[in-house]
């Protein structure tokens, strides 16, 4: 097929990000964290689906830092 880019491939396919994730699940040095913008229900107060963590509730950080 294709050239891979020359960021990192993510090992399972398919498994998106959601907006506020902020690493691969899985990758080393990262967790789940509950997702601030709806403290982790997956709505917004309005009832809307919350966009950063995509109605998860939850975001992968990185941990860390470096
Ligand atoms: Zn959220």
């Amino acid at each position: 097929m294709a050239n891979v880019p020359s960021q990192a491939t993510p090992s399972n396919p398919g498994n998106q990000l959601s907006p506020g994730d902020e690493a691969q699940p899985g990758t080393l040095g990262s967790g789940e964290d509950l997702c601030e913008d709806c403290s982790g229900k997956g709505k917004l107060s309005d009832g809307r689906e919350c966009p950063t963590c995509e109605g998860t509730g939850k975001v992968i950080r990185g941990i860390g830092g470096g």
